[in-house]
C-alpha cells in the first residue's frame, strides 16, 4: 500500500472512531427539551450573519496562568477565532504571578466597587493585547494576590463569586466592549448565565447577551452552602431552588451553568455522551439528560506553535516527520542522561506528564508498575498533585533509579523534552474529557497508550497489526492488567516491528490536531445561539 493510501485509510478509521457513540447513551423518550433547545431549532438563519463578538471567561489562560488543559484551550481558541474575523477576547483574574510579570505591559482601564453580598470589593480592570487577542484582568489583592491559582475550596468559592460579579460589572462601559456572547468555562464561571439573568438582563445591551458554557471537567463542580452563596450572590429563591442552582439542597455552580446557559459544550463527543451516564455523570447525569438538547461535543485542538518539534526551543534537536526517527534518538538519549536513566537506545521509554490525581489512572499504573519494570522499559513521570501519589512514586523511583524517573514539579521545558524524547506516552485515565497530552505526544512522534474514554477515544486510532494503521495503543476497561498487556504489546511492536513503528510515528505526526476545525464548529454554534 502506498503511503498516501495508508494515510487516507487512517483518516477513514479516524472518522469512524469519532462518529461512534457509546451505546449506553440513548435519550429517554420522556425527556422534555428545554426552551433553549427549541430556540436553537427554530431560529432561521439569515443568509449573511455578522461575526459574533465573544468574551471568554476563565480561571486559567496560557501563557499567563496554567494548571491544566483549560489554560491551553483558552490560550489557543480565541486566537484562532480572531484570525477568522471574530472579535474574541478573554477575561481572567489578575493573579499575583501575572501582575509581577506583565504589570508594565498592561494598561489600567477602570476601577470600581463590586457588590458581594453586604460588602463592596475593589475591582481594577487591566488590559493587554497579545498576539492579536485583547485580554482583561480583574485585579483584587485580597482574592488574587496569592501565588497559587487555586487555594482552598471554601476560599476559592468566594474568590470566584467575586470574579464572576466583577466580570458582569465590567462588560459594557468599563471595558468598552459589549460582547454578543459570554463563553463560560467550568464551575469558576458557571454562575455567570444565572447571575446575568438574575441581576443584569432586565435592560440595556445585557438583555441581548447569550451564554455558552463549556464543561472541561465535570468532576469539579463548585459546591457550597446555601447560606454562603445566597449571601455572596444575592440570588432570589426563583433561582435558589432544585430546578435552578441547587443540587441536592446545595448551590452547585456547574449545575447552574448547565441550567441557565443557552448552549453547552464539552470538549469531546464521547465525553458529551459519557457524562449523561451514571458512571461518568458525577451526580449530574439526570440534569444533563434533561438539558441534553443543548449539549454538543467539540474536541479541543492543541497549540501547534508552542508544541511544534520543528521549532521547539526546549528540545535538544528539532525534527520533522522525515527526520523524526533519527532525531528522536538524540532527544531520547539526552533525556535519559538528564533524568539519570540508563542511556540505552533499545529500551523503550514511556513518558507521563500529568496532574497526579486519581482521574489519570495512577492506581492502575501503581498496581502493575513493579511487574512492568521487570520487562525492559523505562518510565519518566512529570507531575504534581495528590501527596499520596507524589510520595509513593518518589519512593519507587529511589528504588529503581535506572528505569523509573519521577519529577514532582511543574516544568514546561522538561515537559517538552519528555514529549520529544519518549517513545511511548502513558494515559490510562479513568475518564478524560478531552486530554491534550496524547495529542501533543502524537505531534512529537511519541506513541500514546490510552484508555478508551472521552477525548482519548476520539483522538487516538488504535494500532491494527493486520493493516499497520493507527496512531497509538488502547485498552477499554478500567483494569490494571489491560494496561500492563497493552504496554507490553506496544513495547513488543517497538522492538520487533520497526516498520510498523515508523508508521505509527508518521501517522501520529501527520494527524491534524490544530484548532482550525474545532474553531469553525464553535463559530457555527455561536451563530446558532444568537
Ligand atoms: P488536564 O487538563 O486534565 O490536566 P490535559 O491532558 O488536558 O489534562 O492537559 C494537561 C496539560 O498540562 C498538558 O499541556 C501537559 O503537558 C501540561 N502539564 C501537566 N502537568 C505538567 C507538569 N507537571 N509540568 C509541565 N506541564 C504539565
Amino acid at each position: 500500500m502506498s503511503k498516501e493510501e495508508s494515510m487516507k485509510k487512517s483518516e477513514t478509521v479516524k472518522k469512524l472512531v469519532i462518529v461512534k457513540k457509546p451505546e449506553a447513551v440513548k435519550k429517554p423518550e420522556t425527556v422534555k427539551k428545554s426552551d433553549s433547545v427549541k430556540k436553537l431549532e427554530t431560529v432561521k438563519k439569515p443568509d449573511k450573519i455578522k461575526m459574533p463578538s465573544v468574551l471568554f471567561i476563565s480561571s486559567e489562560v496560557s501563557p499567563f496562568a496554567k494548571v491544566g488543559g483549560l489554560a491551553d484551550v483558552i490560550g489557543s481558541l480565541p486566537k484562532v477565532l480572531c484570525e477568522k474575523g471574530c472579535d474574541a477576547r478573554v477575561i481572567m483574574p489578575f493573579y499575583r504571578r501575572i501582575k509581577q510579570k506583565y504589570l508594565e505591559k498592561t494598561q489600567l482601564l477602570n476601577c470600581s466597587m463590586v457588590k458581594l453580598g453586604w460588602r463592596s470589593q475593589y475591582s481594577g480592570i487591566f488590559t493587554l493585547k497579545q498576539d492579536g487577542v485583547v485580554y482583561y484582568f480583574i485585579d483584587n489583592e485580597y482574592f488574587f494576590g496569592n501565588d497559587k491559582i487555586y487555594i482552598d475550596y471554601t476560599f476559592d468559592i468566594e474568590r470566584f463569586c467575586f470574579f464572576q460579579r466583577a466580570v458582569l460589572d465590567a462588560i459594557g462601559d468599563s471595558i468598552g466592549f459589549e460582547p454578543d456572547i459570554l463563553h463560560c468555562n467550568d464551575w469558576q464561571s458557571g454562575m455567570i448565565p444565572c447571575l446575568l439573568k438574575a441581576h443584569y438582563q432586565a435592560c440595556g445591551f445585557h438583555s441581548k447577551i447569550k451564554t455558552v458554557f463549556t464543561i472541561h471537567n465535570l468532576k469539579y463542580q463548585g459546591i457550597h452552602s446555601e447560606e454562603m452563596i445566597s449571601d455572596l450572590l444575592d440570588l432570589p429563591v426563583t433561582y435558589m431552588n432544585d430546578s435552578g442552582v441547587l443540587q441536592r439542597g446545595e448551590p452547585n455552580f456547574m449545575k447552574a451553568g448547565i441550567v441557565y446557559s443557552d448552549a453547552i459544550t464539552t470538549v469531546s463527543e464521547t465525553y458529551a455522551h459519557e457524562i449523561m451516564t451514571h458512571e461518568y455523570g458525577e451526580g449530574l447525569d439526570g440534569v444533563l439528560w434533561e438539558y441534553s438538547g443543548k449539549i454538543s461535543g467539540i474536541v479541543n485542538g492543541i497549540n501547534s506553535i508552542e508544541f511544534d518539534p520543528e521549532s521547539d526551543p526546549y528540545i535538544p534537536v528539532n525534527y520533522d516527520i522525515e527526520s523524526a526517527l533519527m532525531n528522536k534518538k538524540i532527544c531520547k538519549s539526552e533525556l535519559q542522561k538528564e533524568l539519570n536513566l540508563e542511556q540505552n537506545p533499545d529500551i523503550p521509554l514511556a513518558g507521563m506528564i500529568t496532574r497526579l490525581v486519581d482521574q489519570k489512572g495512577l492506581d492502575l499504573l501503581l498496581c502493575i508498575i513493579e511487574e512492568l519494570l521487570e520487562t525492559p522499559i523505562q518510565i519518566a513521570i512529570l507531575g504534581t498533585g495528590d501527596p499520596y501519589y507524589e510520595g509513593i512514586l518518589t519512593e519507587m523511583a529511589i528504588k529503581r533509579p535506572s528505569s523509573l524517573s519521577v519529577s514532582i514539579t511543574y516544568d514546561n521545558p522538561l515537559a517538552h523534552r519528555i514529549y520529544a524524547g519518549s517513545d511511548l506516552f502513558l494515559m490510562p485515565s479513568l475518564f478524560e474529557p478531552c486530554g491534550l497530552s496524547q495529542m501533543i505526544s502524537m505531534r512529537y512522534g511519541t506513541v500514546p497508550i490510552v484508555r478508551e474514554t472521552g477525548g482519548l477515544k476520539d483522538t487516538v486510532i488504535p494500532y491494527n497489526e493486520f493493516t499497520g494503521e493507527g496512531t497509538g495503543f488502547s485498552f477499554s476497561n478500567i483494569n490494571a492488567h489491560e494496561l500492563l498487556y497493552t504496554t507490553k504489546y506496544a513495547c513488543d511492536v517497538y522492538k520487533n516491528k520497526k516498520k510498523a513503528w515508523s508508521w505509527l510515528i508518521r501517522n501520529g505526526m501527520s494527524a491534524d490536531f490544530s484548532w482550525n476545525r474545532s474553531a469553525e464548529k464553535y463559530l457555527e454554534l455561536y451563530k446558532n445561539v444568537l
